[in-house]
């Protein structure tokens, strides 16, 4: 029996421990701990590895602290368009979805592009449509409404800036009560949270030694004109490959793109027969080399993982047959 092992993130950024509270701190852990047991029950009860990163992507997606389904940023029009994708590493099959609206887990909308069509990939008011053919639990505008939110939006429109939820500028600013929105009225139970961050993402290898990853993001605030980061594109975002690894990235999409990151550590473990750790470390390393900041977790078919990161910071959790369970925020 294979060796199995599953390792999730939240997010990569400037994420400093001197502006972190230990009540935060507290929720974080505990998301990302629950978000990992319900991936690791279904490996270790034998299921899939498709299966186990679905479904710790959907526990994340409901968590408002992050940047995907509930927790997702505005786009410049005030809307949550999210992107996602998933992919089997031992059929190659994989699914993605961009810019859909209302849904409530963008990333079982991405499994069902997989299993029930010919594509890789639907957009826009497509992937919506699809959506409510495939009659997927669908949500109100409201249930994606945070004050944070808001009010990173609101700042990043100020100056006229498309930002990366988890950079620096803008992140833990304080709020400067120039709020416009009726939309802030609403009463949110999300409206408490004070910094939520960060793209999601699940790779997972189970007890047959198959791979697959999943990756979930409500993308950039303030992002216009339709954008689409790295998170739907296959190779880019994600990826899985049972004869390489399975990787799941965070960070810059449009670096991430470029560097068609999440193939990039296959690619090098295929081409330079370097161990994963080694080929996730460069991958990340020229990342930093073109201006990308963020981070992957990846995983090969022996249960090996690797969680490099260039940014302060990744939300990251693992646990493998080896191992216990580790969950990390900082360096
Ligand atoms: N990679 C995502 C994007 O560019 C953002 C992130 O990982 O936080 O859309």
């Amino acid at each position: 029996m294979n060796k199995i092992a599953i390792a999730i993130h939240g997010g990569a950024g400037t994420i400093l421990k001197s502006r972190m509270t230990a009540e935060l701190e507290k929720e974080y852990g505990r998301a990302l701990e629950n978000a990992l047991q319900v991936g690791w029950q279904i490996i270790q009860s034998g299921g899939n590895s498709l299966d186990a990163v679905e479904t710790s992507v959907c526990e994340l997606e409901n968590n408002p602290l992050f940047n995907a389904g509930r927790g997702s940023v505005f786009t410049h029009d005030g809307k949550n368009e999210m992107d996602a994708s998933i992919m089997d590493g031992k059929t190659h099959n994989a699914g993605a979805v961009a810019l859909i609206q209302n849904v409530k887990n963008p990333i079982k909308l991405a499994r069902l592009v997989m299993e029930k069509t010919e594509h890789f990939l639907l957009a826009g008011d497509g992937a919506n449509e699809f959506a409510r053919e495939m009659k997927i639990e669908s949500v109100e505008d409201e249930y994606f409404f945070t004050d944070f939110r808001y009010r990173q939006l609101i700042e990043a429109q100020k100056e006229n800036r498309v930002q990366l939820d988890h950079s620096e500028k803008g992140e833990r600013r304080k709020e400067k009560g120039e709020d416009r929105n009726p939309k802030s009225k609403i009463q949110n139970p999300k409206s408490k949270i004070q910094n939520p961050i960060g793209t999601v993402g699940a790779v997972a290898c189970d007890s047959s030694g198959n791979l697959a990853a999943a990756t979930s993001t409500g993308g950039m605030t303030n992002k216009k004109f339709g954008r689409i980061g790295d998170t739907p594109i296959v190779g880019a975002g994600t990826y899985a490959d049972n004869n390489t690894c399975a990787v799941s990235c965070t960070g810059h999409g449009e670096f991430f793109m470029l560097a068609a990151a999440a193939y990039d550590v296959a690619a090098r473990m295929k081409y330079k027969s370097v161990s994963l750790i080694e080929a996730a470390n460069e991958t990340i390393e020229h990342l930093r080399l073109i201006g990308g900041e963020g981070g992957l977790i990846a995983v090969d078919n022996l249960g090996n993982l690797a969680l490099p990161f260039n940014s302060e910071g990744m939300y990251r959790a693992f646990i493998t047959s080896d191992s216990k369970m580790s969950i990390e925020i900082y360096r």
